[in-house]
This record gives structure tokens, C-alpha cells and sequence, in this order.
């Protein structure tokens, strides 16, 4: 076994994390959590006696020393971050100094807060005949994002957007959206995907910002923006009967 598992957690709802993500929490001797995020549910899962740490409060160099101290004294470490850790999690540098430190880790995916609200929207992302692309990204803040990654460059794609990190900007981004979407282009705010509280706003890039304003949404919300939110699309070729594939002749 590895000696640190860094695990997906899931968007909040306790149940929506992997049953390998589960047994890596259940067998840790020390648990690393990103307080910020992560649902303190999931700390049910660990074992009597584990030492639990929240990252919330510690250094890049702190976490690492936790993790060193731990695998020298031949512990299992679990590092929880949530939704999945290859989106936004810091995961990267984290992995590398493990690597240089020849500690061994293994990735456990989890779903993505994105996911979570596309499900709670009851929408899919890649409607045939309106989108068939999925841009993430987030609003240039106090870290910048590269060139030609702007918000106004991306939406000239006219492409599906899942933004991250940025409702406390809510007006400034659909100003830049504004670049590209025409203003009727649907916009929803999804808040808390999956946990109790959970609130789903819905409107257009010209009226969102207004919306989200109200009801005081200033952060752990995603901004999906993009015509799969509308009512008119394709049917699927998949499942058409004029259409064949692999695994199904066209009916006559
Ligand atoms: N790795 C995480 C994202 C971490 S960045 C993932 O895969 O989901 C933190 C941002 O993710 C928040 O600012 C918010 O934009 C979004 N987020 C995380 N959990 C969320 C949730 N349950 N509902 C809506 N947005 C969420």
C-alpha cells in the first residue's frame, strides 16, 4: 500500500465519494483534510484514534512534514481534498515532493462539484447541435490565469463553462462573458452541490449577477453558463435508429 492516499471527497454529500476513497480513510492513521471544503461527515469514516489535521490552517511545508513524519514512522496517511483533486487542489506539488522525498502516493478521483451540479441542474453539458465542449476555468483574481485563458477569450467559444472560484466576482464575470455570449445565453449558479443547503439560482448572463446578489452568494458556488441549459438541442445519433455503430445496426 502506498503510504500517503490522496482522496477525492466528493462534492459534500457524504455518500458521493468512492468506495476506495472510503477503505484509504477507513485504514489511515493520519488524515489530512482541506477544512475549508471537505464535509466534516466524511471524517466519520476514519478509524478510532486517528489524527485528524486540517489543512485550512497549515503551510504547503507543514502538510509535507506531517506526511514525512507520518510515513517514517510507518503510517498510512489519508489527504483529503474535495470534489476531485487534479481540479484546483494544489495536488501537484504536493506529488512532486513526495516523489523527491521517495515517499510513495497514490490518487484516489472524486467526483468534481461540477459534476454533482450538472446532476442537480438535471442538465447535460454536451447537448448534439449546442455544445459538445466543456471549458473549466476561473475568473482572473488575485492569482492570474495565463494568456488567452481570459473569460472573454474562452467565451468567444460560445462553448458549455463550469467557473470555478469566482461568485464573489459574479459581476465582473458576466461582464467578460458578455465578450463572447450573447446576453439571453443562460447562466445558472449552483451553491453547495449536494449538501443539505444546497440553492440552485437560474437566469441569463444579463440578469445572474442581480439574482445572486440577493440571496447573498459570495462563495462555494459554481457559475455554469451555456445554451445545455436551454431547451433546444439535437436528438443523440446514439440512440437513433437511422444511425448505426459499433454496437448496433440502423434498424430498417
Ligand atoms: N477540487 C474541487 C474544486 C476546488 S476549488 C472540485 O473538484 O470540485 C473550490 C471551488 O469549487 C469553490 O470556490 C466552488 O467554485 C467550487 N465548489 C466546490 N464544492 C462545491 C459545491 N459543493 N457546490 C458548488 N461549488 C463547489
Amino acid at each position: 500500500m502506498a503510504q500517503v492516499a490522496f482522496v477525492g471527497a466528493g462534492p459534500g454529500d457524504p455518500e458521493l465519494i468512492t468506495l476506495k476513497g472510503v477503505r484509504a480513510i477507513q485504514a489511515a492513521d493520519v488524515i489530512i483534510y482541506a477544512g475549508s471544503l471537505v464535509n466534516p461527515e466524511i471524517l466519520a469514516y476514519a478509524r478510532e484514534g486517528a489524527k485528524i489535521y486540517n489543512s485550512a490552517e497549515m503551510t504547503l511545508e507543514q502538510v509535507i512534514e506531517v506526511m514525512e513524519e507520518s510515513a517514517a514512522r510507518g503510517k498510512q496517511v489519508a489527504r483529503i481534498h474535495t470534489g476531485d483533486p487534479s481540479i484546483y487542489g494544489a495536488i501537484q506539488e504536493q506529488m512532486d515532493i513526495l516523489g523527491r522525498k521517495n515517499i510513495s502516493y497514490t490518487v484516489i478521483p472524486g467526483v468534481s462539484s461540477f459534476l454533482a451540479a450538472a446532476a442537480s441542474l438535471r442538465r447535460e453539458y454536451t447537448l448534439p447541435g449546442v455544445s459538445q465542449t466543456v471549458i473549466l476555468t476561473r475568473m482572473e483574481g488575485r492569482t492570474p490565469v495565463p494568456p488567452g485563458e481570459t473569460l472573454g477569450e474562452l467565451a468567444k467559444h460560445g462553448a458549455t463553462m463550469g467557473i470555478f472560484l469566482s461568485v464573489q466576482d459574479i459581476e465582473r464575470v458576466m461582464a467578460e462573458l458578455g465578450r463572447g455570449y450573447a446576453p439571453e445565453t443562460p447562466v445558472a449558479v449552483v451553491y453547495k452541490a449536494s449538501w443539505p443547503e444546497e440553492k440552485i439560482l437560474k437566469g441569463t448572463l444579463a440578469d445572474i449577477a442581480e439574482k445572486v446578489e440577493r440571496e447573498g452568494i459570495s462563495k462555494t458556488a459554481l457559475i455554469l453558463v451555456g445554451g445545455f441549459l436551454g431547451s433546444e438541442y439535437e436528438r443523440s445519433r446514439l440512440y437513433d435508429p437511422e444511425f448505426s455503430h459499433g454496437y448496433r445496426e440502423k434498424s430498417r
